[in-house]
C-alpha cells in the first residue's frame, strides 16, 4: 500500500489528477517522499521486476487491495476505495488485449451484471501518434480558448489530452470539430486495436466506439477501455478500465516488457451487484433465565463452532417466548433453546425459523450432528 512517490509521478503522469490533486503523499522518517498506492498496475510492475520475473515469457497476474485517493468524497467515490485487477506482460499480440476484456466479461457473467454494462473502446496509438496527435489538438483548442473551462485551459499545455474527458459543455463544443485521434493513427496501430475489437465481437461481446476515451493514467497507449453503464453519467458510473501500456516496464527499469491490464472498482460493482450478503448464522442459542450455567451455554456453543457451524449465543435470557424472538430476529436458520425442562432432561429444543419443519429436542451431546440434520432439511425444503 505504500510506495515511494516518485513511481507514480513518473509512470502515470506529473498532470494527471490521480498525481497532481489526489496522491496522498507524505515524507517518512528519513525524508523518503512516500505515497499510498492509488492504483495498482504500477506497483505490479514494480514487484514482478523486483522479484526478476519480468521479461521472460509471458507473466499474467492479479491482485486485489485498498487503493487512496484524495478525491472529494462522494457516492461511489472514495477516498479509500478496492479494486481488484489483472495484468498481462509480456507480449505485443492483441490476443493479450482480447483475452483481459474477455476475463472481465466473463467476471460480470458470474456477478450477473453483464447485462447492465457497456463496453467502450478507444485506440491511443502509439507514442509518436499521440505526440501528433497532441499537437493538432492542441492548435485547434487554442483557436477557442475563450470557450475552454479553468480545468482545459489549465490542460491545454501540459495535458491536452485529459481535454476529451471533459464534461463541460463550452469544452465539448469546442471538440466538436476538433480532430480525433483516428486521423494520425499509422496502419499498424490500427490493426491493434481492429484485431482485439473484431476478436471479442467474434466472442460475443459488443464494443462501442469512444474516441474521447482517454482514461487518467499516462502510461497507456494502443487499446483503452471502460466498463460502465450506459448513458450519460458515465464518469461515476464507470466500474472498471485498463489497456495496454507497452512502455511501462521498461520506464520503472525493468525489462522491455509490453503488457495490458484492467483495474474494476469494487464498491461500484457491490451496488451494481446488489451482492449485499446478509450475515446468516446456523444457530442462536439461548438459554432460558437460570436453567444452565453460562459456563455450560459457552461450552455447547463451542461444541457447535468445532463442528464448523456459526453460531450467535444469546447474552440477555429471559422466557422462552422471549429467546425465540431475538432468535427470529437475529435471522439465523435454528434456534436451539434451553429452558427448565430441557435443563433438567440434559437436552435442548432446535426450532426451524426459516421454514415450517417439525422442531426437535436433543440431548446436548447429540446438539453437532442434530444441528446440520436440520440445516439440510431446512435448506431442502426452502429450495423447494
Ligand atoms: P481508474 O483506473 O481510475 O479508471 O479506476 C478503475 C475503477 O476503480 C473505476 O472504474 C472505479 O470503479 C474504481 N474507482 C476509481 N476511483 C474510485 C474512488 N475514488 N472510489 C471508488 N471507486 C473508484
Amino acid at each position: 500500500m505504500l510506495e515511494r512517490e516518485e513511481l507514480f509521478a513518473r509512470q502515470v503522469g506529473e498532470d494527471t489528477d490521480i498525481v497532481a490533486k489526489e496522491l496522498y503523499r507524505f515524507a517518512d522518517r528519513d525524508g523518503t517522499q512516500l505515497c499510498l498506492r492509488p492504483e495498482a498496475t504500477v506497483p505490479t510492475l514494480r514487484a514482478r521486476a523486483a522479484a526478476g520475473n519480468l521479461g521472460a515469457g509471458t507473466v499474467r497476474v492479479w491482485y486485489f487491495g485498498a487503493m487512496f485517493r484524495r478525491e472529494r468524497p462522494q457516492r461511489g467515490r472514495y477516498r479509500q476505495f478496492h479494486q481488484f485487477g489483472a495484468e498481462a506482460v509480456g507480449s505485443l499480440s492483441p490476443l493479450l488485449d482480447a483475452e483481459i476484456i474477455m476475463l472481465c466479461a466473463r467476471i460480470w457473467r458470474e456477478l450477473g451484471v453483464a447485462d447492465k454494462l457497456e463496453l467502450q473502446v478507444n485506440n491511443l496509438g502509439s507514442a509518436d501518434e499521440r505526440a501528433a496527435y497532441r499537437k493538432l489538438l492542441q492548435q485547434h483548442l487554442r483557436t477557442r480558448t475563450d470557450d475552454l473551462d479553468e480545468a482545459a485551459r489549465a490542460r491545454l499545455e501540459t495535458n491536452p489530452l485529459r481535454i476529451l474527458d471533459s464534461k463541460d459543455e463550452d469544452t465539448l463544443a469546442a471538440l466538436a470539430d476538433a480532430p480525433e485521434m483516428a486521423e494520425v493513427l499509422g496502419p499498424a496501430s490500427r490493426k491493434h486495436v481492429d484485431d482485439v475489437v473484431a476478436m471479442i465481437e467474434d466472442c460475443g461481446v459488443k464494443a462501442i466506439w469512444n474516441p474521447r476515451l482517454v482514461r487518467g493514467l499516462d502510461y497507456y497507449g494502443l487499446t483503452v477501455f471502460e466498463w460502465a453503464l450506459p448513458g450519460d453519467e458515465r464518469r461515476q458510473s464507470a466500474v472498471a478500465g485498463g489497456g495496454r501500456y507497452d512502455s511501462l516496464a521498461a520506464q520503472i527499469g525493468a525489462a522491455d516488457a509490453p503488457g495490458v491490464g484492467f483495474a474494476a472498482g469494487v464498491e461500484r460493482l457491490l451496488e451494481l451487484a446488489d451482492l449485499a450478503v446478509e450475515e446468516q448464522a446456523d444457530a442462536y442459542l439461548a438459554v432460558a433465565d437460570g436453567a444452565i450455567e453460562p459456563a455450560d451455554a459457552l461450552r455447547l456453543c463451542e461444541s457447535l463452532r468445532n463442528a464448523g457451524l456459526s453460531v450467535i449465543e444469546d447474552l440477555k435470557g429471559g422466557k422462552m417466548k422471549a429467546l425465540f424472538r431475538r432468535a427470529d430476529q437475529s435471522k439465523a436458520s435454528l434456534a436451539v433453546v434451553i429452558g427448565t425442562r430441557e435443563a433438567a432432561a440434559k437436552a435442548a429444543t432446535i426450532k426451524h425459523l426459516r421454514c415450517s419443519l417439525d422442531q426437535r429436542e436433543v440431548g446436548q451431546g447429540d446438539l453437532p450432528a442434530a444441528v446440520k440434520e436440520m440445516l439440510s432439511s431446512g435448506a431442502a425444503a426452502t429450495n423447494r
